[in-house]
């Protein structure tokens, strides 16, 4: 399989273990790790292991264990509850999307590009728990 890696992208740099991460899941096609600035408990990327900035850009292979690995973080965080997109920004888009938090739908979104709120040039999905009542309590 053809892989692709850009030497100056922190998730290239991840996949290869240059910057630490906590590991979740390894195939052939994808990495996944928890987020370090975790919107919840267990917020976890799933990276492709081909560096492509936009989804477009991505062959269609990487594709296919990108939701497999979503239900398997899914059930090892014994999430009920939890959406899988791809957000960015920790400024105003980071304020969007905690807004949407509280309530009870949450629009997905696939950002693609710095004016669609790309952060990170390495196409990237999130999965997001959503936390419960007991969450909250304390
Ligand atoms: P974006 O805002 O581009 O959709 O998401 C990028 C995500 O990558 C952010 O949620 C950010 O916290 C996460 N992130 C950025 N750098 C690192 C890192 O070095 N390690 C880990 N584990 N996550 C990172
Ligand atoms: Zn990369």
């Amino acid at each position: 399989m053809a892989t692709k890696s850009l030497a100056s992208c922190i998730f290239c740099k991840i996949i290869k273990g240059e910057i630490p991460s906590f590991k979740l899941i390894e195939t052939e096609k994808v990495f996944s790790f928890l987020d370090i600035g975790p919107l919840s408990k267990g917020h976890a990327l799933i990276i492709p292991k081909y560096h492509a900035e936009k989804l477009h850009e991505l062959p269609d292979e990487y594709f296919t264990d990108v939701l497999p690995a979503a239900k398997k973080i899914a059930i090892a965080l014994g999430a009920e509850n939890y959406n899988l997109l791809q957000v960015s920004g920790r400024g105003p888009c980071l304020m969007l999307i905690l807004s949407r938090f509280t309530r009870t739908h949450l629009t997905p979104l696939q950002n693609n590009g710095r004016i669609a709120h790309q952060e990170v040039d390495h196409v990237h999905f999130h999965v997001i728990p959503k936390p419960g009542p007991s969450d909250t309590e304390g």
